[in-house]
């Protein structure tokens, strides 16, 4: 029997012009998720990397075939041919499930998430999102094989799951809401810390590296220790005192920080101070070791380095905070990949 290469169907969708050009990157990383970069036996033995079902619309490029995946046995698209399943795809999407997709083509993300929750995953909302994620996360492997990602270094510069960043503040596990430091700017400090780790993370994936956001229910220690499986965690801050203050600090854990968590906190903290032109306090004497349950959860983890950002003080008036926030963010994320680059 003849089996399907994962190179061969890279090179047939490298070589095919769809009618977006940048969905394949989509394509490819849903393509790298469904089917394990070509291992289950759904892609190796009858050529479809997507997970997709057989539906009658797919009569012309399909047969059916009964086929057992993680989720239970169902039947299947099967392809003669690599091209098939390229194609197949867009008449899978263009079914009358996904009426309307070309309206949610703007950018890669703004696709999977429309055909993720028109269908495409079974599930509940959180499940849905769940593979959007991955799915996003895939974008930047999926770039390096398309031969398309000017970012992407030689060697890859993580050898865990990436980058998990950790909003801070938000709902509390009581079910309240804790805004954080409130400041005398329009936007308190949750809102904030959620701008800048979207930012932080657009940066991150835009490089070719994974990178997760946090913004959960639970106790600091157990946050912390969401770290695990990873090669960083960063929990995301603004800082707030009684006394007029400005300037970037990254702390890490008193306890059990080691040279690399000081290190990529002084990093860090430089590539803040430098993007924003405020003090960098940890280069000004602030010793960055504190008690913080959150890093002691995260440095009783596997994590490589976890540190926590206060990117700039709130309470004192800041021309654009969301500016200051986005680009403080941006700021993190580049310190991030400057440290991964720098300790393979
Ligand atoms: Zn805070």
């Amino acid at each position: 029997m003849t089996t399907f290469s994962w190179e061969d169907f890279v090179g047939v969708l490298k070589n095919t012009d769809i009618e977006f050009h940048h969905l394949k990157l989509v394509q490819l990383a849903q393509a790298i998720l469904e089917s394990g970069r070509g291992s289950s036996d759904l892609f190796r033995l009858h050529g479809n990397p997507f997970g997709m079902k057989y539906r009658r619309e797919m009569c012309g490029v399909a047969i059916p075939i009964q086929y057992s995946a993680h989720d239970g046995e169902d039947v299947y698209c099967k392809f003669d041919t690599l091209q098939d399943a390229v194609d197949g795809y867009w008449v899978f999407i263009d079914r009358p499930i996904y009426s309307g997709w070309r309206t949610s083509v703007a950018t890669e993300a703004d696709y999977i998430d429309f055909i993720a929750f028109a269908g495409y995953v079974g599930g509940d909302d959180a499940a849905k999102q769940h593979y959007v994620t991955k799915v996003t996360n895939l974008f930047g492997e999926a770039a390096t094989l398309l031969g398309s990602n000017p970012a992407a270094q030689p060697g890859a510069t993580w050898n865990k799951n990436g980058v998990l960043l950790e909003i801070g503040h938000g709902v509390t596990p009581s079910g309240g809401m804790d805004p954080g430091a409130i400041g005398i700017n329009p936007k308190n400090e949750y809102e904030l810390n959620k701008i800048a780790a979207i930012a932080a993370q657009r940066l991150i994936r835009q490089a070719g590296v994974p990178c997760d956001l946090t913004d959960a229910v639970a106790s600091l220690r157990s946050l912390g220790e969401r770290a695990a499986g990873y090669d960083v965690f960063c929990s995301i801050h603004h800082n707030s005192a009684s006394a007029p203050a400005q300037g970037a600090e990254v702390l890490v854990c008193k306890s059990k920080s080691d040279p690399d968590d000081l290190q990529l906190s002084a990093m860090m903290s430089a590539e803040i101070a430098a993007e924003l032109g405020i003090r960098d306090r940890i280069a000004g004497g602030r010793d960055p070791r504190l008690h913080l349950g959150i890093l002691k959860g995260a440095e009783s983890t596997d994590v490589r380095v976890s540190v926590l950002a206060e990117l700039y003080f709130i309470h004192v008036p800041i021309p654009d905070v969301v500016d200051w926030s986005t680009r403080g963010g941006e700021a993190v994320a580049r310190a991030i990949l400057k440290w991964l680059a720098a300790n393979p």
